[in-house]
């Protein structure tokens, strides 16, 4: 694509967008009157439409049948989970046995962790990247400590090098290989949350394996929004959250990813509960737990089906989209708002907009941050007053995801045009 700074452009590469029409599908915060220009996405994806009308028909079938809803509802709870594996799969290139909806992410990736990191006096560390999310973190610590091992010895961070913002990935392979007698489980965002860069979690999952350990990844930041095919990295497991790039509203259900190698063994330790047993004798109420086949043997309880119902309604949209479609469109689109981010950053003298995130498209996927040198906090706050939704992080970090699902290239135009003011303002 060969771009311009100009409405001329932007409208025409709307016109030209296989997916143009799927921005109708979403309810945007009004900023005088019009749709804001919505770069959170990687945060909390917007309300679709639909979600309004999914959530009453569950309510209604509630009302109307109770507790047989379990079984006489349109879409019966006893089996919802059941709705979200093939759609599912689809987003993270999963065998459908391989993927859940369940829990809530952070609490899905204790739940793994249990099954998955199994340190022994030996081998008992933690491969991570520096500053991941603070509650992957926290939940690293407790684990580390829930076994009776230090923290500071235990967890491994790779960091970028002195004066980069982006881990070099020969980093990340060296350090697991240095710690090859040691590590019990590399854990890695798929795209760290705060600079956007996306990891090779096939050659990290490979060096892993290598080293006698087993590979997790956090892909909140990644589902929905990048190329993933966990089953052929051979990942042994993953988990997500649905309300980032998957819009399923706040707080909604988790996914879980669980490689069919380790699915159907049901000798690994796990936390169970009652929604994880072989649905054909769950409700015989036994002693005796026999876990169901693949992922779903890590459930716990039966389906959150208020939040599941809004998380169906974003599945079928991503399937009618396409996820081919989806990236082809993010790389236009978020090239788009680095053109543009450059483009202004050389004409201004006052600013110098600094972008951290990988150049590579093969290395990122929607979003960019972008250090506003020379600026602070108050061009932000001039973003925010005028109609764009982005995020702010110190010391001086502006996050922006333009989304391929419902942002459009006049976003991406206009935004430009409302930083250029902010910058003439020379606050
Ligand atoms: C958003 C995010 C979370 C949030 O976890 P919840 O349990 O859904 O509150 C955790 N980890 C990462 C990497 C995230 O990006």
């Amino acid at each position: 694509m060969h771009y311009q700074n100009t409405l001329a452009f932007a409208k025409q590469a709307d016109e030209n967008d296989v997916l143009k029409n799927f921005r109708n599908e979403f309810l945007f915060p009004q900023h005088n009157g019009e749709n804001v220009i919505y770069f959170t996405g990687n945060s909390l994806g917007l309300e679709p439409k639909n979600a309004k009308e999914a959530l009453l028909t569950e309510l209604e079938d509630w009302a109307k049948y109770g507790v047989e809803g379990h079984f006489h509802a349109r879409h019966p709870w006893f089996s919802y989970h059941e709705m979200f594996k093939q759609p599912s799969a689809n987003i993270v290139g999963a065998l459908p046995e391989e993927v859940t909806a369940m829990n809530t992410l952070t609490t899905n990736l204790h739940l793994l962790m249990v099954s998955f990191y199994r340190p022994t006096k030996q081998r008992f560390k933690i491969i991570c990247e520096k500053k991941a999310f603070p509650s992957d973190q926290y939940a690293l610590e407790s684990q580390v400590k829930y076994h009776g091992f230090n923290p500071d010895e235990a967890i491994i961070e790779v960091a970028p090098r002195e004066g980069e913002h982006t881990i070099r990935e020969e980093d990340i392979l060296q350090t697991i290989e240095q710690h090859a007698d040691e590590v019990a489980l590399v854990l890695f965002g798929g795209v760290n949350y705060y600079t956007g860069q996306l990891f090779d979690m096939e050659e990290i999952t490979k060096t892993a394996h290598k080293a006698g350990a087993l590979a997790g990844f956090d892909l909140a930041h990644a589902a929905g929004n990048v190329e993933l095919k966990l089953h052929d990295w051979q990942v042994d497991f993953a988990v997500w959250c649905s309300y980032k790039y998957l819009n399923s509203g706040p707080g909604s259900v988790s996914g879980i990813f669980v490689h069919q190698k380790h699915g159907n063994n049901p000798d690994l330790p796990r936390f169970a509960g009652w929604w994880g047993n072989d649905p054909k004798t769950r409700f015989l109420m036994e002693p005796g737990f026999v876990p169901a086949q693949g992922a779903d043997g890590w459930m716990l309880s039966n389906a959150p089906v208020f939040s599941m119902a809004v998380y169906k309604v974003s599945l079928d949209m991503f399937n009618q989209a396409g996820m081919e479609n989806l990236l082809a469109k993010q790389k236009q689109l978020t090239g788009y708002l680095e053109y543009i981010l450059q483009d202004i950053s050389a004409r201004y003298d006052n600013c110098d907009l600094e972008i951290i995130t990988p150049k590579e498209k093969s290395k990122r996927g929607c979003q960019l941050s972008v250090f506003t040198h020379g600026q602070g906090k108050k061009l932000f706050d001039y973003l925010m007053q005028n109609g764009v939704i982005a995020d702010w992080r110190e010391p001086n970090v502006i996050r922006m995801a333009p989304v391929p699902m419902y942002n459009s290239f006049e976003d991406v135009y206009k935004f430009g045009q409302i930083l250029e003011k902010g910058l003439q303002k020379n606050f």
